[in-house]
């Protein structure tokens, strides 16, 4: 059993295909020996390490869900699986593999034609192409259903694009970022391919953030922004479509927060075995062990629901609720593990050089990002009740 991880109590990763356990090998393999090492100091610089894109993509994990980009037959476990690894050891990296393999892709995979998948699948998949997914504005974050202010105009076979987006990772380098606006004819939202450089796309580095400092956000502005008929996703007619490429990345934010959790539940282990007061390992006292034991349950029942979520998704059963359910409940598991490992570790626990510093800062992103606690919750409470209490 040397090949599972302490934190995977239960041994979930039982429940993988012997070819998805050996890729999930790979993928800790490359995690540990290039991402490991170099993480924290990424992270207090605030740069994004390029040079990983090769290796990352070389493990097989970008765009596993699609038959265009993947390389081997892989379930919803095993791609869940995948996101706890990358995770437990940098979050900022799995928010980079997030963006550009699940949002951007998936927007293409779910939205795009046979010509825009086979066009742009393929090369995304081998990290050759970076994707970012521009949804959230200045004035529209939890309200993008109906507040989007970007518009959308179509002249003969060009669209006209203008407004403002921002949060959007990966954009300042991406090669291409897939923009919802609101079409003016019919008022629905429609989704596009922009490429980089286009005139009139413009995107900023959104500095002094505290959390995920390894992922690049920015706002982007779009003034009088030409994008041909051709990059418009064409089976996305509406923000109901739009929800179908959101279902399956919520229960991807699941799996990372689970990741995170179990990342800084190990780092508390290892440093409670080291650190000595009393003349003992804090290990032994029973208020630390109460903590430890307290985190393992955390992550544990997080990951049960995960693998549940995916279970449910391969069967085609899983609903936008159960999505909902599993980013609300897993993020604020996580949070909880987080800031107790952070306590395990005293005043170590705030600094970065200790393992749980940045695992901590990275959870209040994650808490927030891809549909907020508070709007994941009352998703599950309109489910509950009828009753829809957000609008
Ligand atoms: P607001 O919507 O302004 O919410 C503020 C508070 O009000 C929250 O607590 C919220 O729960 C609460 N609230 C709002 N409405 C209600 C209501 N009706 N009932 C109860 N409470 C309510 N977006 C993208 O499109 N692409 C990206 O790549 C991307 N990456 C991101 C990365 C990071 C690091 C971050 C921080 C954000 C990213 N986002 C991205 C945006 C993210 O999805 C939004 O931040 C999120 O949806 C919340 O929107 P908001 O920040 O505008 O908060």
């Amino acid at each position: 059993r040397s090949n599972l991880l302490e934190g995977d109590f239960y041994a979930f990763q039982d429940l993988l295909a012997p070819e998805e356990r050996e890729a999930a090998l790979r993928l800790r393999d490359f995690m540990e020996r290039e991402v490991r090492p170099i993480a924290d100091d990424y992270w207090d610089r605030a740069e994004f390490p390029h040079h990983l894109i090769p290796g990352i993509a070389a493990t097989g994990v970008l765009g596993t869900a699609w038959p265009e980009s993947r390389r081997f037959p892989n379930s919803a476990l095993f791609r869940g699986w995948a996101a706890v690894e990358i995770a437990r050891v940098d979050a900022s990296f799995a928010t980079f593999v997030g963006v550009t393999s699940g949002l951007a892709m998936g927007a293409i995979g779910v939205g795009g034609s046979d010509e825009q998948r086979a066009a742009w699948l393929p090369p995304m998949g081998r990290g050759e192409v970076v994707g970012a997914f521009g949804l959230t504005e200045p004035l529209a974050g939890s309200d993008t259903a109906r507040g989007l202010r970007t518009t959308a105009v179509r002249r003969g076979d060009t669209w006209i694009l203008d407004g403002a987006k921002r949060w959007i990772g990966n954009a300042t380098f991406a090669d291409i970022t897939l923009i919802w606006a609101k079409d003016i004819d019919d008022g629905q939202v429609k989704g596009f391919i922009v490429r980089k450089d286009t005139p009139g796309f413009k995107t900023e580095k959104i500095e002094r953030k505290q959390s995920l400092r390894g992922v690049q956000n920015a706002d982007i502005t779009l003034t009088g922004v030409e994008v041909p008929e051709a990059d418009r996703l064409q089976r996305i007619d509406s923000f109901k479509d739009l929800a179908g490429v959101l279902g399956p990345t919520r229960v991807g934010v699941a799996w990372e927060a689970m990741g995170i959790a179990l990342g800084a539940h190990e780092a508390a282990v290892r440093y409670a075995a080291e650190r000595e007061q009393f003349g003992r390992p804090i290990a032994s006292f029973q208020l630390v062990q109460q903590k430890l034991a307290e985190n393992l349950a955390d992550v544990t029942a997080g990951l049960a629901v995960c693998v549940r979520a995916a279970q449910l998704e391969d069967a085609g059963k899983r609903r936008d609720e159960h999505a909902a359910m599993a980013k609300a409940f897993c993020t604020s598991r996580m949070r909880t593990v987080v800031a107790r490992a952070r306590a395990v570790l005293g005043g170590n626990g705030i600094q970065l050089d200790h393992g749980v510093a940045r695992y901590f800062a990275d959870a209040e992103a994650v808490y927030s990002y891809e549909g907020t606690y508070d709007m994941n919750t009352l998703i599950v409470g309109r489910a509950i009740t009828g009753r829809q209490a957000f609008v």
